[in-house]
């Protein structure tokens, strides 16, 4: 290719990329994505996309990763859940995971004959290290008769020691359905509460036994942000996720997971939001509603933040045998039983 005809692509790329970042918020410097930040971004992107079908590589990406990787270069894009999905029907022989390492041993769980790299090697989650599978091990010992519930958001050596696994969109059906009266809930503190007070109010006997662990992006909002905002903007929507604290979430106008703020948003009357989440769920509800103004409320998870166009690039110019995930085969098998059980009880299929 002549250097007149790479300067095009760069160009054509930059104006790609302009198209979608141009209407999004860089929380960093509160202004909208601007042509240089593309510009910058067009070199990486444009190889990432060729590189990844050379290398038969698929790109998934957690909408709390930078926007230039949700939307420059993911392949699919989503939550959790969304992403645990996609990572089962990709063909693909490696799957780049641009998330946190919990998501990632997801995918391996789910899809084991793939090869699963995540760009950054580690990057933890707050929530899902907050409890191991020695704790979990302790307080199986402690409480016998008791049914293990895990949030989707732990570890595979936790899904591992624990009977059923759910997310924020599925999990108060899944434990009004069970048989068990006394629950154990890992690792979220606050939607154990908010568990507890659903089965309370379905008029549902069950006893919900905590752990302490918490998101430290969601556990930073109170009470006192949300008066704040509701005074500062009283004709405002505030939504926040179910990780944050009850009492954020029962002052807040709506509070639900990835999808539910999606639906949410879209169905509102109100033009104006305030999101207590983190940026990049903000980003995506820009995207996904350009009529509508979003407040700067959001949060910043430093370890989604870990994956980069740069980290990518290098993981698929040298797709190392080193830097794969791996998950032992008698952790990937019991850890696959709990989250199967949940596809199966009908809160998601897969
Ligand atoms: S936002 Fe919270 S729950 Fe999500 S990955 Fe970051 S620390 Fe974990």
């Amino acid at each position: 290719m002549s250097y007149g005809g790479m300067i095009n692509e760069v160009e054509l790329e930059t104006q790609r990329l302009y198209k979608i970042l141009g209407g999004l918020t860089d929380f960093k410097i509160g202004a909208k994505y601007d042509a240089a930040f593309c510009r910058a971004a067009a070199p990486f992107t444009l190889e990432i996309n060729k590189l990844k079908k050379e290398t038969d590589a698929v790109i998934l990406a957690h909408y709390y990763c930078a926007p230039q990787i949700v939307y420059g270069v993911a392949d699919y894009k989503g939550d959790s859940l969304a992403l645990a999905r996609a990572a089962a029907e990709v063909k693909e022989s490696i799957i780049i995971f641009c998330g946190v390492f919990f998501m990632a041993q997801t995918a391996k769980i789910i899809n084991p004959r793939k090869r699963v790299f995540l760009p950054p090697l580690f990057a933890g989650c707050s929530l899902a290290d907050s409890v191991d599978a020695a704790q979990a091990a302790a307080m199986r010992a402690k409480y016998p008769r008791a049914q293990f519930v895990c949030y989707i958001n732990s570890t595979a050596e936790v899904k591992a020691a624990c009977d059923i696994c759910v997310t924020s969109a599925n999990v108060f059906d899944i434990i009004a359905a069970s048989a068990a009266r006394q629950i154990v809930f890992l690792p979220d503190v606050y939607m154990a509460a908010d568990i507890a007070r659903e089965m309370r109010r379905r008029g549902i006997d069950k006893e919900i036994i905590p752990f302490g662990g918490t998101c430290c992006v969601h556990d930073k909002y109170n009470a006192q942000d949300v008066r704040d905002i509701r005074a500062a903007h009283p004709a405002a929507a505030i939504i926040c996720h179910p990780e944050c604290a009850p009492q954020v979430c029962e002052l807040c106008d709506y509070c639900g997971g990835t999808s539910g703020m999606l639906k949410f948003v879209k169905s509102s009357a109100a033009r104006t939001f305030a999101v207590l989440s983190e940026d990049g769920i903000i980003n995506c509800l820009e995207y996904e509603n350009p009529d509508k103004n979003f407040l700067h409320y959001g949060r910043t998870c430093a370890q989604m933040k870990r994956n980069n166009l740069q980290n990518i690039l290098g993981i698929l110019k040298n797709p190392a045998p080193e830097a794969e995930v791996q998950v032992g085969s008698s952790v990937a098998d019991a850890a696959k039983k709990c989250i199967y059980k949940m596809f199966k009880a009908g809160g998601a299929d897969l």
